[in-house]
């Protein structure tokens, strides 16, 4: 079973790599942005509450985010293994993930970190922001602010699974097939020394 953190800043290409790598593994795909996405939409008591830190490019608060990711792992008990997709983002949330995975008798297979650099990422959310619909994706200081939080909060999390031998860096920039290709090489390589 392989369980996979795909990591990366905003824009780093994580969800169109998700669907990738979902349909070559049969991995369910998690991601956490989209699940507040729908709440939001939904207009929730937890939507409601998402939107509040979404909207100004902070992180949701660790309670929160730990509980729907909990609820959605615990809706899967057949999954084949799951892609973990901008989640962990704090090292508490990477504890939360680790204790989840050791309860179901599971651990991470790797944490797969696409690099790109800053002025890439901007230009990238920009550009997504006019088609994507969302806010956080249109406005610059917003995108600063996300690009911010993930350096101060987020490569920690990096740091976690490097002390484990299981944090790979990737080159995120390049056709969406290279880089796919360099991910699936790491997985490969990963899933065969567990
Ligand atoms: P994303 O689509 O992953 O960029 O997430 C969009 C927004 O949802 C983020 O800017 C956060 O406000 C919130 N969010 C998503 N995942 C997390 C997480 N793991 N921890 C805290 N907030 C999150």
């Amino acid at each position: 079973m392989i369980n996979l953190i795909l990591f990366g800043p905003p824009g780093s290409g994580k969800g169109t790599q998700a669907e990738k790598i979902v349909e070559k593994y049969n991995l369910h795909h998690i991601s956490t942005g989209d699940l507040f996405r729908r709440e939001i939409k939904n207009k929730t008591a937890l939507g409601l509450e998402a939107v509040s830190y979404s909207s100004k490019g902070q992180l949701v608060p660790d309670s929160v985010t730990i509980g729907i990711l909990r609820k959605e792992v615990e809706a899967h008990p057949d999954a084949k293994g799951f892609i973990f997709d901008g989640f962990p983002r704090t090292v508490p949330q990477a504890d939360a993930l680790d204790k989840l995975m050791s309860e179901m008798e599971q651990s991470i297979t790797c944490l797969i970190e696409l690099r790109v650099g800053d002025g890439e990422l901007t230009n990238r959310l920009l550009e997504r922001g006019k088609t994507s619909g969302r806010a956080d994706d249109q406005n610059s200081d917003v995108i600063a602010n996300r690009i911010q939080v993930y350096k101060n909060e987020t490569i920690p999390v990096a740091l976690h699974y490097a002390q484990v031998d299981k944090a790979f860096i990737v080159d995120g920039v390049g056709s969406i097939e290279e880089v796919f290709d360099r991910i699936c090489n790491r997985i490969e390589e990963q899933s065969q020394t567990v």
